[in-house]
């Protein structure tokens, strides 16, 4: 029995070591080359001074170096901790510091950002750059081959921590959430308990393209997942809607995770009508809601099948999932929702106080199966309002069960408006204009009001060249919601701001109209 995905990678390379573990571009990382060049990793940490249960960084873009620099920590039970490229220097600078990473590796074109923050991270001791030009210092793949390919003596277990993630951080300041060998391998445990679920874990031959980004658990979770199954990753630095046609079109590409504004950018392309996409098999889905037109556009156009994920980085990904047979062209009532738990995952509505709600009733998600964290890092507070005694973790997501079991989510509890004494949650007016053929892109948010403590305002962007007025859109919404749902006003803007995995940030809408009022 497999006590680490480590183990697991290590009898893949005896089994089938020349299968293809990552392509990257024109380079192939073979299994036996990934294990060993992760030996190698192991035994330079170990040299660095990197003890058990010590975290270490990465801050770049996607890289299957990152993956056997994961793997090459995890086996003397060293923690990867990536850092989202995305951030800016000081945000970059407070994960690395919340960590405490002595140990760096970098990726091409962020070297500079590192100088930038070691000011402010103190800890941080050595730096080694993946294929990184732009790094002065010590080269990863030199470095590497300074020690010896045989495996390392570690005694790693099942509750070992073997991955720190932060999340999105778009509700608050990021957090880091403690995954452990048992969380990641409970995935692939659970889906052997269920044939039919197995569309998740990618089947011997399968190519599976790794588009969204590492430094999220959709990102290092695929990659996690092929290593495990022992199966080719096509790994993107990031995501190219352009690139992933033609990967589509000319590799056997049979799987790809996508959030639901990559998908968007992918059905807007130039070339969308011509690719071919019937090797695809599946195309799964999550991390942020998506509209109903998208969801019936895209297997309009794509024609393959579609899975919806609903998880968290807390939840080491997915624990709900929509399957393809729930997806019907025409629409279906359970397209509104993110299907059914995965095996071994429970779930219950829960109300302020943590009483269990009835079948129907919207209330805060909480969820308990292996694949939950152990904890936040350095969170202890935030650990206990997060899991209960019984190892219910509260998502703090609203939603509601239907009585086949299917999960309905109403958006961050934090994100409800209550609006008159009554709760308006976004996305269900998000869905009701995002229907009017003339709006691109849609928020919805609270603003402050005398009359009704917050009041409803959506944040529109139009499609190129159409003009829409507030009344128009509010009548629009009339249409479809009842009035106290509807926007009281409308705000038209550029783009909305959102996170790199497609969600929209209404704090950041919502900052101007509370100023010191929140
Ligand atoms: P933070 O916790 O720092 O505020 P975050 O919650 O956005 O950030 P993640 O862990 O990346 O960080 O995202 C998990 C959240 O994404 C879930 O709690 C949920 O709100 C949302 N989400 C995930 N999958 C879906 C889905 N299929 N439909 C709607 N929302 C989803
Ligand atoms: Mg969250």
């Amino acid at each position: 029995e497999a006590e680490s995905f480590c183990d697991i990678v290590r009898e893949h390379a005896r089994l089938q070591g020349s299968t293809t573990a990552f392509t990257y571009g024109d380079e192939t990382i073979s299994f036996a080359e990934l294990n060993e060049g992760s030996n190698r990793v192991a035994h330079g940490l170990e040299a660095l001074g990197v003890k058990k249960g010590e975290r270490v960084s990465f801050l770049g873009k996607n890289h299957p170096l990152y993956f056997e620099a994961l793997l090459g920590a995890a086996k003397i039970g060293a923690v990867m901790t990536p850092v989202n490229w995305r951030l800016a220097a000081p945000e970059v600078a407070y994960i690395l510091a919340d960590c405490e990473a002595r140990v760096v590796f970098v990726g091409e074109g962020f070297a500079d950002v590192l100088t930038k923050v070691r000011p402010d991270t103190p800890l941080v001791e050595q730096v080694i750059g993946i294929d990184a030009p732009d790094h002065a210092g010590t080269d990863y793949r030199t470095w590497r081959d300074g020690f010896p390919a045989i495996p390392v003596s570690a005694n790693v277990g099942l509750d070992d921590d073997a991955l720190q993630l932060y999340t999105s951080g778009t509700t608050g300041r990021p957090k880091g959430a403690v995954m452990t060998n048992r969380s990641i391998l409970s995935s692939r445990n659970a889906a052997d308990q269920d044939e039919m679920r197995k569309w998740q874990e990618p089947k011997e031959g399968d190519v599976t393209l790794l588009a969204m980004p590492c430094f999220h658990i959709s990102g290092t979770g695929t990659g996690i997942g092929t290593m495990v199954a022992g199966t080719n990753s096509i790994v993107l630095p990031e995501y190219d809607p352009t690139k992933a046609l033609d990967l589509i079109e000319n590799y056997n590409i049979s799987k790809i995770f996508l959030v639901p504004a990559a998908i968007q950018i992918l059905l807007n392309h130039p070339r969308i009508s011509e690719v071919d996409f019937s090797r695809l098999q599946y195309i799964t889905y999550g991390a942020s809601p998506i509209p109903l037109e998208l969801m019936k556009q895209a297997m309009e156009v794509l024609g393959c099948g579609f899975v919806q994920m609903y998880g968290m980085t807390e939840t080491s990904g997915t624990i709900v999932a929509l399957d393809p047979e729930d997806h019907k062209p025409e629409g279906s009532p359970k397209m509104r929702s993110v299907g059914t738990p995965m095996p071994g995952v429970e779930l219950k509505i829960i109300d302020q106080d943590g009483n269990e709600l009835p079948v129907g009733t919207v209330g805060e998600i909480a969820t308990r199966s292996s694949k939950n964290m152990s904890r936040y890092w350095n969170k202890p507070e935030a650990t206990t309002e997060t899991i209960d005694e019984d190892g219910w973790l509260r998502t703090g997501d609203a939603g509601y069960l239907d009585d086949d079991g299917y999960l309905y989510i109403h958006d961050r509890v934090k994100d409800m408006i209550i609006s008159g004494g009554e709760n308006v949650y976004p996305a269900e007016v998000e869905n009701a204009l995002y229907a009017h053929p003339k709006i691109a892109d849609v928020a919805v948010i609270g603003i402050p009001s005398e009359k009704w403590g917050e009041e409803v305002k959506a944040c529109v962007v139009l499609k190129a060249g159409e003009a829409l007025s507030e009344a128009e859109i509010i009548a629009h919404a009339r249409e479809h919601i009842a009035g106290y749902k509807c926007p009281k006003s409308v705000d038209f803007i550029e783009a909305l701001p959102r996170n790199p995995s497609g969600k929209i940030l209404r704090r950041e809408l919502r900052a101007p109209y509370w100023e010191g009022k929140d």
